[in-house]
């Protein structure tokens, strides 16, 4: 990679951001094509976020993402949000034109492209769907979910009332499981997504069990550390079909990337490789 005076610049901005993989993706994608560009890890304290910004705007950056803990704080400065974005009430992609900021959030293309990657024939109309966990990525699966037009999203949240939060701020009808009984309420379900933070290295283990699952039923980690998760072991033990969360992680990436450079960049093996192996051994973070 050669710098010089019109190289385009974006970053990510987090705090921490040092585990984050998007540096690695998508200066991987600027070498494949051939672009005269350059992504930067951005380590940006929470109190001088808006400062950063604003700075990011004066130095003619194309364009940023945003991951924890800032996404609230950025949807809050943007001038324009996309749809999805105002719904979920967070944005991790901002393009900067002038002073004007426009955020965008990837997370619910990339969760449903990641599983339409996997198994193409899939469609989630009229499907019964079960969420476990209520945090930020639950926010983007659900509000994705109900724009496939499911038929039924359960959400099973240890903290009850922050379920019902969610779907009353996105306006998503959900019928809510309490925790106690999150093994009899994946009967019937067609699709089960993991958003809880459980089973990732460091954290405690997921303790749940995938009887009720029917013989059909597709399961999704976004966990991605490590990539088969103990959730996915079962699943694969119990001949059921499963997507581990490094294709979310992937896919997020492409708005973004199409946004600053002007290509839609391709998921494919060789990037699944290149992530995968500096997955090992560390912590989560897009
Ligand atoms: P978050 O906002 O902190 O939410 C964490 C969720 O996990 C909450 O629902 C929380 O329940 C639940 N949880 C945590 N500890 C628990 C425990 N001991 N028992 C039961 N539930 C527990 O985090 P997030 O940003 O949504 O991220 C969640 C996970 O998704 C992380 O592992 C992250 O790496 C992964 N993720 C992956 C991608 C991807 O691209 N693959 C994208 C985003 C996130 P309470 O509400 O009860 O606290």
């Amino acid at each position: 990679m050669s710098i010089d005076g019109s190289t385009r610049l974006a970053g990510v901005l987090g705090w921490p951001v040092s585990h984050s993989r998007s540096p690695r993706l998508h200066n991987f994608w600027l070498e494949q094509y051939g672009i005269n560009g350059a992504y930067l890890p951005l380590p940006t304290r929470p109190e001088q976020f808006a400062a950063a910004l604003r700075g990011l705007a004066a130095l003619g950056f194309a364009g940023a993402n945003i991951t924890l803990p800032h996404k609230q704080a950025a949807f809050k400065l943007c001038d324009t949000v996309d749809p999805f974005a105002a719904r979920v009430g967070a944005v991790n992609t901002l393009v900067l034109t002038g002073d004007q900021i426009a955020g965008s959030n990837s997370d619910g293309f990339g969760f449903l492209a990641a599983l339409q990657e996997a198994v193409p024939s899939l469609s989630l109309q009229g499907k019964t769907v079960a969420v476990l966990g209520a945090g930020g990525a639950a926010r983007a699966v659900v509000a994705a979910l109900a724009q496939s037009h499911v038929a039924q999203i359960r959400l099973i949240n240890r903290t009850g009332p922050r379920a019902e939060h969610l779907a009353h701020d996105l306006r998503v009808a959900v019928t809510t499981v309490r925790w106690g009984e999150r093994n009899d309420g994946l009967a019937g379900a067609d699709l089960l997504v993991n958003t809880t933070s459980l089973g990732m290295s460091g954290q405690p283990p997921l303790d749940l069990v995938l009887e009720a699952l029917p013989a059909h039923a597709l399961v999704n980690d976004l966990v991605y550390v490590p990539l088969e998760t103990p959730l996915l072991a079962q699943a694969r033990r119990r001949g059921l079909r499963f997507v581990d969360g490094l294709g979310m992680l992937l896919h997020q990436a492409r708005p973004g990337f199409r946004l600053w450079f002007g290509r839609d960049p391709e998921v494919t093996a060789a990037l699944r490789r290149h992530v995968a192996a500096d997955l090992i051994g560390t912590n989560a973070g897009a």
